[in-house]
């Protein structure tokens, strides 16, 4: 008898813990699931807690289940912008930003930004260094993280690693001004490389930024020229790897790129001056090139008179048809193009930009939406975590009224977003 009685308590226990973990049925015109090439035929996710339960039919729907009609539209995993940096003002003088605002003044600037990019779909962020001194991009993911606000997924360097007169230095102050504080760590050696890879990890840093060749916004640097000599470059990939970090090379020039691809650099940022050697390099050793084209569609739409952009605008006319004739290529010969924006997140819609531009140079749209979901994780290493609608992975859903495989403009409008599980933006229309 008295098994009896424990059995039935048992089972009482059983169904409450069931009746507490809420199951949330989402309900599709159509799923896009970040890895098959088409369509699923499945048009019902459910959701526990923060993660993906079942994918399936209506009939998988358990009683009791609060339900979500998406029934006009695409559902697909949450975007990924590899490439951002979110502590800038859109409007501001980036050259001078870090010396004029607080990294305090900095991360709230962040956060606005970065829950803006939320709301547009965007579950997932890496960032390549930011314009601070300090690590205040990393204050803001540990504040998300621990649940203090809503946001993205925050990953990235602290900053970016130059030599004297790079890309992270300050190249416009009297040779008496140079005592300047830069917003890159400016190294010029192997030991001193060595030291600034292991403090950006003492400091929470999960990728390692190099920038390798010049840059497009930066006074007096040539981004055809390749800055750190293969000693460095060897050193700084090396002190990496030993701590699981991957590295993420900014390299325009055709040299910087192969040099740093053969060095063994996860991701090539911009990639602007891309050889065919380049691309076959690429294409065998599975390197990631983050083309970052929107933010040149930026530049030339809104910045045109803007003195701070004016060596990015020149450089980004002049090569711009050159540029996307070799990326068209990459694409074709199977380099894992992935998206990055290269923006603050100060204007999110903007962002889905990189979308419509892949689709521009070649990409098909379902490529597109891959590049920015399913192989955008796998590039973060985190493809076991989120980037593909599947059972077990964490639930970071967005949904768009319509198909975005015959509109890409259609990522622009995201109406609904879910991360972790927690529905933060429902305008269904
Ligand atoms: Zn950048």
């Amino acid at each position: 008898m008295q098994t009896r009685l424990v059995l039935t308590l048992i089972v009482f226990l059983v169904n409450l813990a069931q009746l507490n973990a809420q199951v949330t049925a989402i309900i599709c015109k159509q799923i896009i699931d970040g890895k098959t090439n088409a369509p699923l035929k499945a048009t019902v996710i459910l959701v526990e807690g923060d993660r993906i339960k079942a994918i399936g039919q209506r009939d998988i729907i358990p009683n009791g289940a609060q339900s979500v009609d998406l029934s006009s539209y695409t559902v697909m995993p949450g975007f990924i912008d590899l490439h951002c940096h979110p502590l800038g003002d859109a409007d501001d003088d980036y050259q001078t930003y870090h010396l004029k605002n607080s990294s305090a003044a900095k991360a709230l600037q962040g956060l606005k930004n970065v829950q803006g990019m939320l709301m547009a779909g965007w579950t997932a962020i890496r960032v390549p260094g930011d314009l601070d001194v300090g690590y205040a991009h990393f204050d803001l993911r540990n504040a998300i993280n621990k649940g203090m606000f809503d946001g993205p997924r925050i990953f990235g360097a602290g900053h970016w690693i130059s030599v004297t007169g790079g890309g992270g230095d300050i190249n416009f102050f009297s040779y008496e001004q140079k005592g300047v504080i830069v917003d890159g760590l400016v190294v010029d050696g192997p030991e001193e490389m060595r030291k600034a890879v292991r403090n950006e990890i003492k400091y929470g840093s999960d990728w390692i930024k190099l920038l390798v060749s010049g840059a497009f916004m930066t006074a007096g640097d040539n981004p055809q020229n390749v800055h750190f000599s293969k000693e460095e470059l060897a050193v700084a990939i090396d002190e990496a790897t030993r701590r699981d970090v991957p590295v993420m090379a900014h390299a325009h020039s055709g040299e910087a790129i192969k040099m740093s691809v053969r060095a063994g650099a996860k991701t090539i940022e911009h990639g602007s001056f891309l050889d065919d050697e380049g691309i076959k390099l690429m294409a065998e050793k599975g390197t990631y090139l983050v083309p970052t084209l929107t933010i040149g569609k930026w530049f030339l739409e809104f910045n045109e008179d803007s003195e701070a952009l004016k060596k990015a605008i020149e450089l980004t006319k002049k090569h711009r048809v050159g540029i996307e004739a070799q990326l068209t290529k990459a694409i074709k010969a199977g380099v894992k193009v992935v998206v990055g924006t290269d923006l603050t997140g100060a204007d999110p819609e903007y962002c889905a930009n990189e979308f419509s531009e892949l689709v521009r140079v070649g990409m098909t749209p379902m490529q597109a939406i891959q590049a920015g979901t399913g192989l955008a994780a796998e590039a973060l290493g985190k493809n076991k975590e989120f980037g593909t609608l599947e059972s077990g992975k964490l639930a970071d859903i967005v949904a768009v009224k319509g198909d975005p495989l015959s509109d890409i403009n259609l990522l622009k409008k995201v109406d609904f977003v879910m991360i972790g599980g927690k529905i933060v933006k429902n305008d269904k229309k």
